[in-house]
């Protein structure tokens, strides 16, 4: 496995964030499992977590006209972003204050689990939007899916974390993959995130 310090990489228009390959999840579907880069990146395996400093150096090495053109900064990259909570809020704020670019985090909404608090009040002010990979309606499906290190608990944590957010991130979105499930679930998840007063969205693989 080729490793690399690739702290920032471009999908679709987007400026998307590398923190850490750690995850409490085994998913299934994980991408990581095929590949080690997205498409017009290095590898994404880091040789390390990336730290505070190497992120705002990352970022000051993007000429200004080219960090225009971004329309959103997303942290996602080969792990989970939440395993990197300090830097992740401290990044959002540099990006906040030195690009007024809107922020969003891809996440497996286990984040409150890993650091062992509600992270949701923290990521007030510092993040615009919150997706989380809802992935299926069904909670023991689910489990099979993630195999979240967390078991059982998993599945209500991610709910109430999404629960959460809606009082401190403007928008927070819950997502399944495309052609993953059947038109019932999908259903069945838009109820889900109804009841929570999020958004659901239907999303294609890669995204
Ligand atoms: S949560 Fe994301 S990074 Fe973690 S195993 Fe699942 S797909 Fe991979």
């Amino acid at each position: 496995m080729k490793k690399a310090m690739t702290i920032l990489y471009e999908v679709h228009g987007n400026l998307y964030v590398n923190l850490t390959n750690k995850c409490p999840c085994a998913c299934t579907f994980c991408l990581r499992q095929t590949r080690d880069h997205m498409e017009e990146s290095d590898s994404l395996w880091l040789e390390h977590d990336t730290t505070y400093e190497e992120l705002v150096e990352a970022l000051q090495q993007i000429d200004a006209a080219t960090m225009e053109h971004y329309q959103e900064v997303v942290f996602c990259g080969f792990g989970e972003p939440t395993e990197a909570l300090d830097v992740l809020l401290r990044g959002a704020a540099y990006i906040k204050e030195h690009y007024h670019k809107p922020v969003r985090i891809n996440t497996n909404g286990l984040g409150s689990l890993i650091n062992g608090e509600d992270i949701a009040p923290k990521l007030a002010g510092l993040v615009d939007t919150v997706s989380i990979s809802l992935n299926t309606p069904d909670a023991e499906e689910y489990h099979k899916l993630v195999r979240s290190k967390f078991g059982d608990q998993s599945f209500s944590a991610m709910l109430q974390f999404a629960k959460e957010c809606t009082k401190y991130v403007p928008h927070v979105v819950m997502t399944t993959v495309d052609t993953t499930i059947s038109h019932e679930d999908e259903a069945a998840c838009q109820k889900i995130c109804d009841e929570l007063g999020v958004k659901y969205r239907i999303r294609p693989w890669e995204d």
